[in-house]
């Protein structure tokens, strides 16, 4: 086992070693596990090896999380938050390196990976720890009897690839603020980051077992942990039918799940729009890490009378895409994460097409000499039935379809088992408001707005696109039980 190590000729420098999990705060080399390879998207060629952590690593890794927890929960709540602070200067103090292997292990363009991989998740930890600070942990109520807000224990946690850091860290400083400790599992594909967060942990002196990283896949790590139990929530992101699974078989322990899942977000041009402003940013938002963002505007609604012309501009803004190296700086699309998505993007934009979907722009695997990139695609003539409509696509996949007026742009809007998020645009930014108050979903943009980069209002679901919320003071109280003392002399 060797620390400082670089992924032989690819030029990436990590921090930890290759053959380790991150458990008790120590690297430790699971006994018997099989190297998995994580794969450069951009290139197809191993960027590195991490092992596969089957039953007993993983019940090494609940255990110390549940002796750490005994001394972590008592700790207060400043010294706990000094510690998200420490780990998010270090994250900055690496913000290169963090953004480089972010680029190399998703394919997602640099400059977007040192925003969303690395300045947001500094911003979340930051933004909880002053919400902890804030926190009312212990009040009396309207009969006099205490409550208390507690951690709610050991915490497993389950994460995709799509933005691997964020996802991470959007559980990690709340379950930390709250006083619990933590199991995580990052996904099969991009493990690096995971444990290059490790690293950080080590650095900065999180006390060992309060946070610790196992790698592996969902159906040998995952199942291991899941089937281990000795955990109080398992707090979870990813896909509606592993989210299906996870809060089953919590639901049997009587253990919280928390689940972030999938979407097929509508985007709604009302008849007043700036329609070029409208059709232009939502192609962008869509098309976000290669359309591999779980609240991308996958639908954009509007007004019929538009249509062609919304297909002609939503094309256009496709066709700007520049696609390559995710490390150079033109680059503004990279490669989609892995063969296997770029497999079922194909598929399913081939198989659509063979069903009479029209294809305006895009449509196939991108001609380069390698890499697993996507042509950004734009289709329209879409029955609501096809599973183009009704199913995640998570590729560079922009759907225009239109409507015929308020109450049908709505009701195909909601035409979704999904609610995680919705754009409305109109010239009436008040009307567009009244709309987003009728959407069921759990964020709506106006009018394509950016507010202040605090990552403090709540994400998360309606209907199955999962339960609970994630970020600012909602995020946080995921994280805690909640009891009552009756006759208290303390507070
Ligand atoms: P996924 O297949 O559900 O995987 C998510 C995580 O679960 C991975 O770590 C995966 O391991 C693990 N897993 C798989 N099977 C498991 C099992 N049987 N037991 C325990 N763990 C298991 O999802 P994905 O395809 O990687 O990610 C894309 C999905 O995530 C999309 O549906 C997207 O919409 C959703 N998403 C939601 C949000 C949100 O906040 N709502 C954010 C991002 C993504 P492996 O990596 O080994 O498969
Ligand atoms: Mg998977």
């Amino acid at each position: 086992m060797s620390i400082d190590t670089s992924a032989p000729g690819t030029g990436l420098r990590l921090p930890f070693p290759d053959d380790a999990v991150y458990v008790d705060g120590n690297w430790q080399v699971p006994a018997d596990a099989a190297p998995i390879e994580v794969i450069d998207p951009a290139t197809e060629e191993v960027l590195a090896t991490v092992p596969e952590s089957g039953p007993d690593v993983a019940r090494r890794a609940v255990d110390a999380a549940t002796r750490a927890f005994a001394e972590w929960s008592r700790t207060p709540v400043t010294q706990r938050v000094d510690y998200l602070r420490a780990l998010a200067d270090a994250m900055e103090a690496e913000s290169e390196g963090l953004a480089t292997v972010a680029a190399r292990e998703i394919g997602m363009p640099v400059r977007d990976a040192r925003g969303g991989q690395v300045a947001l998740p500094v911003n979340v930890l930051r933004s909880v720890g002053e919400i902890a600070l804030g926190h009312l942990w212990e009040y009396r109520d309207a009969a006099g009897n205490t409550v208390c807000h507690e951690p709610i224990g050991v915490v497993v946690a389950i994460t995709p690839w799509n933005f691997p850091v964020h996802q991470i860290i959007a559980k990690l400083a709340p379950a930390l603020a709250a006083g619990c400790t933590l199991v995580l599992k990052p996904a099969e594909t991009t493990p690096l980051n995971a444990l290059y967060l490790a690293a950080l942990f080590d650095r900065v002196g999180i006390p060992g077992g309060v946070v610790n990283v196992v790698t592996g896949t969902g159906p040998i790590t995952g199942e291991a942990l899941l089937a281990g139990g000795g955990y109080d929530l398992v707090s979870f992101t990813g896909s509606l039918a592993v989210g299906r699974h996870i809060g089953a078989t919590a639901g049997q322990d009587i253990v919280r799940a928390t689940l972030e899942l999938g979407g097929k977000s509508p985007a709604i041009v009302l008849d007043d729009a700036d329609l070029e402003a409208a059709v232009t940013t939502t192609v962008r938002n869509c098309f976000v890490n290669a359309g591999q963002k779980c609240n991308a505007p996958t639908r954009l609604l509007v007004p019929a009378a538009r249509l062609d012309d919304a297909v002609e501009i939503a094309a256009r803004a496709a066709e700007e895409y520049v696609l390559g190296d995710p490390l150079d700086a033109d680059t503004t699309m990279g490669p989609l994460a892995s063969a296997e998505q770029l497999d079922k993007v194909t598929r399913k934009v081939v198989e659509a097409r063979e069903r009479g979907v029209r294809v305006a722009t895009g449509g196939q695997r991108a001609e380069r000499s390698r890499g697993y990139y996507f042509e950004p695609t734009i289709v329209t003539d879409v029955d609501v039935h096809d599973p183009i409509w009704t199913e995640e696509v998570f590729g560079p996949v922009l759907i225009v379809h239109p409507y015929r007026d308020a109450d049908d742009a709505l009701a195909l809007a909601h035409d979704t088992e999904y609610g995680l998020s919705a754009e409305v645009w109109s010239g009436d930014p008040a009307a567009a408001a009244a709309l987003a108050r009728r959407l069921r979903a759990g964020q709506v943009r106006v009018n394509g707005v950016r507010t202040a980069g605090l990552p403090v209002s709540p994400f998360g679901g309606y209907k199955r696109s999962g339960l609970g919320r994630e970020l600012g003071a909602y995020g946080l109280t995921e994280f805690i039980e909640v009891k009552a003392i009756l006759g208290d002399p303390l507070l």
